[in-house]
């Protein structure tokens, strides 16, 4: 039977490292990170706050203006490699196998240290190494703004570490280093070594899987009420506007999910846990299931690599459909007549 606990592979333990496994001092040569941006930006100026040698390379654009007026050195990719140790792959995935190949490969002489953010090219084969310099990964699990923040209040975060290449035998102590350069080791924070394989495809699970099916779960929810006749505007609050659902949330992520139902009222944990598992749904575990097998044969990388090819057209079509569908044309009116402020 399809998920029965005797046909899953056996759970791993994976090593997990804190503050006192890395060290900051073997950071000893300049640090290129590439792609000033949302991970860019916020990794530069910690790992500059943590007292290594920081350079940027960038296209020359607003991004590059920015880098310059946060008191940065500033080159073209190509001139930022050359005078780097370590490298830091901060452009989005879909542009990497093109930069790579015209403008970072060519600077890349053995004993420099290549590190990216996300496992996706190297495990989906778009981009293909010649194995002769360290090649690592330190991936946050956390967005750029956030990693910025938690460093100035003193806060770590979680950070996917793996090795791709080990030439130096010190690969795992560079992508610990830096980890800790970046501030994910500081309280709060540690760090889960995994594989390149193991990140992409997780990180692909969460997109293509929880998150919209917990999307379809909320329109589901919104509908029913709606249709019961309740007013929208009391609909949207009670679900989501409020922001009590994004609480709820955090919550969940300090405390785990059984933990946070004690900061809800006993009507609140008696009434959700005597309904929820009516919601257990055997097809949603199959669905899941199909969308996990694409993204683990490859079919999805290639789907991708098909409609990033022809500009994204399928995307911004869908995009444009997503415009008349009811929730979002309800939440637009809800808005409207609330005086939803976006900077209050
Ligand atoms: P961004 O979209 O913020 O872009 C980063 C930089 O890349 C910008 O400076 C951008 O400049 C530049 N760039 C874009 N296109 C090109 C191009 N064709 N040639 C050269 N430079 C280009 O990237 P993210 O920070 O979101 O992502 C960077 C990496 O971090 C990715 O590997 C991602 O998977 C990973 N990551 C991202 C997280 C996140 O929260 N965003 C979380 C964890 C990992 P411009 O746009 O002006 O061209």
């Amino acid at each position: 039977m399809s998920g029965a606990k005797e046909d899953r592979p056996e759970k791993q333990v994976i090593p997990v490292y804190f503050d006192d496994d890395a060290d900051l001092g073997l950071l000893d040569g300049t640090i290129a990170i590439i792609g000033y941006g949302n991970q860019g930006r916020a990794q530069a100026l910690n790992l500059r706050d943590s007292g290594t040698d920081v350079i940027i390379g960038n296209i020359r654009d607003a991004y590059w203006d920015i880098a310059v007026s946060d008191g940065f050195e500033v080159h073209e990719i190509r001139s930022a490699v050359k005078r780097a140790r370590f490298v830091m792959v901060l452009i989005p995935d879909e542009v990497q196998p093109r930069v790579f190949e015209e403008s970072i490969l060519p600077e890349m002489t053995s004993g420099k240290v290549l590190c990216f953010a996300s496992g996706y090219n190297i495990t989906f084969e778009q981009l293909v190494l010649p194995h002769d310099f360290d090649t690592i990964l330190v991936a946050p699990r956390m967005i750029g703004a956030g990693v910025r923040d938690a460093y100035v209040k003193n806060r770590g975060f979680y950070v996917f570490i793996g090795v791709h290449v080990d030439i130096s035998g010190m690969a795992k102590q560079y992508a610990l280093a830096i980890s800790k350069g970046i501030g994910a080791t500081k309280p709060g924070g540690a760090l889960l070594e995994v594989t390149f394989r193991q990140e992409a495809e997780l990180d692909l699970f969460n997109e293509q899987c929880f998150g919209p099916a917990f999307g379809q779960v909320l329109t589901t929810a919104v509908d029913v009420a709606v249709e019961a006749g309740y007013p929208p505007e009391a609909v949207l609050v009670e679900i989501y506007m409020s922001g009590e659902l994004a609480y709820t949330l955090e919550k969940i992520a300090k405390l785990g999910t059984l933990k946070q139902l004690e900061l809800h009222s006993p009507t609140s944990q008696y009434g959700s846990m005597s309904r929820g598992i009516r919601y257990a749904n055997p097809e949603l575990r199959e669905l899941m299931q199909k969308s996990l097998g694409e993204i683990q044969d490859g079919s999805f990388a290639e789907e991708f690599a098909k409609e990033y090819e022809l500009d994204l057209e399928i995307l911004e079509d869908m995009k444009k459909m997503a415009q008349d569908v009811p929730i979002v044309v309800l939440d637009k009116e809800v808005r409207e007549r609330l005086r939803y402020r976006e900077d209050a």
